[in-house]
């Protein structure tokens, strides 16, 4: 049955960067005609979304989150980056069953598609990755997402620990289970350089080029990280992972906090994608990332929200805001204005997945990803234009109606494949379980 979505401003983030006013049709996944004449072509009986006094943006695409550490959100706040991790973020990993996994991939979903994100690029843990692909097949978002690869590392449980061929066994079956899937695909995910030995890294690069998949991992992250692997490995985790053959337009460095303008310069020549992460960043106290200079520079840089426990949402509106922010902070006011911030996390990001020739923008034969975003709002009132009113003002909440792929996720805020009370329910009981495996006090709202 064709979709008319009716009546609202369409922001394109297509070359010319076009803002029509009137209709959108979908019909069979794609978008086939837009404004004027876009209703007459609808074939009866069509179903009518109501877009008036709202824009139609392309969902937001959310190049690196961590679906498998939304159950721990709120267990780790207010600790820098190796100790977040190392007491708190892999001993809960580690504690994950698969209840535990599916639970924290169902939460994250189901908050992800109320907030307009319609793609992401997912790092899992190392064991039961299986469950959180099932999630995101089962949740209609389209996904690249990967088990963690971690074949050593100070600090890390024994059970997070693997063999190298253990783990390029397991990564290449779940690439082989998925490769014929329309919207949810293997990225491999070797965790970052402290966890994963040379000969992990350079098979996982070879095994991505070989497969044409993505190779998504952390680096410049925060400078106690930058300094231990130099202090191991001599030089920095960038240049380290060039070496080992993670480089290029199929690799993803979530963070590029630490990048200098020298690496910058490197990274851009090769075409290696960046994903700044600002909110994780910033409360981790990591630092803030050069969007500006890396774009400039002439790096693809997609935005994410990183994980639930280091952020504490996955809120691609609060993400844009921050980065449009950060950006005045670090290069001057007038830069990263809102217009190119919507562009960061919609079509920028679909160039990291690889995926910008299907989504990321609303145009003729495209896949209908993409999300209605009320602009009457109290908070949103009165002026401005369409891209400041969503970058500035806006909020997830004011997400009206969601499509993946033609198909409505979120219709009058309500999703469509998730029963939210149950989600709710099975989050908090997982939660509660999986922090006592750890041994780890989960707070007094999980009693
Ligand atoms: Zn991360």
């Amino acid at each position: 049955m064709d979709l008319l979505v009716r009546g609202g401003t369409l922001v394109t983030c297509d070359a010319a960067d076009r803002v029509l006013e009137g209709d959108l049709l979908v019909r069979d996944r794609r978008i086939v005609a837009m404004g004027d004449g876009a209703a007459a072509a609808a074939r009866p009986p069509c179903r009518v979304l109501d877009a008036r006094g709202a824009a139609v943006i392309p969902g937001f695409v959310q190049a690196h989150v961590h679906l498998v550490q939304v159950l721990f959100r709120g267990m780790a706040d207010d600790l820098p980056l190796l100790q977040w991790l190392r007491e708190r973020i892999w001993p809960l990993e580690a504690a994950h069953d698969e209840k535990s996994l599916r639970a924290s991939a169902e939460l994250g979903l189901l908050e992800l598609v109320r907030g307009g994100t319609t793609s992401i690029l997912d790092m899992g843990t190392t064991h039961g990755h299986e469950v959180v692909l099932d999630a995101i097949d089962a949740s209609g978002l389209r996904a690249r997402s990967g088990k963690a690869m971690m074949d050593l590392g100070e600090g890390v449980p024994t059970r997070l620990l693997e063999t190298t061929r253990d783990s390029l066994r397991e990564a290449a079956a779940h690439a082989k289970a998925y490769r014929e899937n329309p919207r949810v695909r293997v990225a491999f995910a070797p965790r970052f350089v402290l966890s994963c030995s040379e000969a992990l890294v350079r098979e996982t690069a070879a095994m991505a080029a070989e497969l044409q998949l993505l190779v998504h991992t952390h680096a410049a992250e925060h400078a106690e990280e930058r300094d231990a692997v130099i202090r191991l490995l001599g030089d920095t985790d960038v240049k380290v992972l060039a070496r080992w053959g993670v480089s290029g337009p199929r690799a993803v460095l979530a963070h590029g906090v630490q990048l200098d303008e020298a690496e910058a310069r490197e990274v851009a020549a090769a075409g290696t994608r960046v994903v700044h992460c600002p909110s994780a960043n910033l409360k981790l106290g990591s630092g803030i990332a050069q969007v500006h200079a890396l774009r400039r520079a002439g790096v693809v840089v997609g935005l994410g929200a990183d994980g639930a426990p280091c952020n504490n949402n996955l809120d691609a509106f609060a993400e844009m805001r921050h980065m449009a922010l950060l950006a005045k902070v670090r290069s001057g006011t007038s830069t990263l204005p809102a217009r190119e911030a919507l562009r960061v996390a919609t079509i920028e990001g679909a160039k990291v997945l690889g995926i910008d020739d299907q989504v990321g923008s609303l145009e003729l034969g495209k896949e209908a990803d993409l999300a209605v975003v009320d602009l009457g709002a109290p908070h949103a009132e009165p002026g401005g234009d369409v891209f400041g009113r969503l970058v500035y003002a806006c909020k997830s909440s004011d997400v009206r109606h969601v499509v993946v792929a033609g198909e409505l996720l979120l219709r009058d805020r309500e999703p469509t494949r998730f029963h939210v009370d149950e989600v709710l329910a099975r989050a908090r009981k997982e939660a509660r379980r999986a922090a006592a495996r750890a041994g780890i006090e989960a707070g007094p709202l999980f009693r």
